[in-house]
């Protein structure tokens, strides 16, 4: 089965090439974390009334409803993590909005006694010019021909 190895390899280097912002979005143009090892759960993150909202979806990004689940999530360098106050809501999960620039670190848990599975991303509010989204929402990854930006 060399082929297909081969090609995963290709397409997977394609994309990191091609890739601008790298994110992939969710059914709400949000941006999608793993929250699991098997690609069955997925939170989508919008930026919402000054608080970054974590919506709930399972394989096919539909919404789904986890009332085990828990989530820590801290922002901030590495030298001065800080620690953000979540909130359970009937989607997911809420938690206030970071400085631009600043890494989210998510710890998503589906249980109390379940493996921690680590997501982050950067907020970074810019805008980009390929697309016209904020780059941490940049769709450029997902556009069938993205645009070459200058
Ligand atoms: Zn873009």
């Amino acid at each position: 089965m060399k082929t297909p190895i081969a090609l995963l390899a290709l397409a997977l280097s394609a994309g990191f090439a091609l890739a601008h912002g790298g994110v992939e979005l969710g059914p709400n143009g949000g941006r999608i974390l793993e929250f699991s090892k098997n690609e069955t759960l997925h939170g989508e993150v919008i930026l919402a009334a000054d608080k970054f909202q974590v919506a709930l979806l399972d394989k096919d990004q539909k919404p789904t409803a986890l009332p085990t689940a828990t989530l820590t999530a801290t922002s901030g360098t590495g030298a001065k993590p800080t620690k953000l106050a979540v909130e359970k809501t009937p989607t997911g999960f809420a938690f206030p909005a970071v400085a631009a620039g600043q890494t989210v670190v998510l710890q998503f848990r589906d249980s109390a006694t379940g493996k921690p599975v680590t997501a982050r991303f950067k907020f970074d509010p810019s805008n980009c010019e390929s697309c016209n989204h904020p780059e941490w929402l940049c769709q450029c990854a997902a556009a069938e021909a993205p645009k070459k930006a200058k």
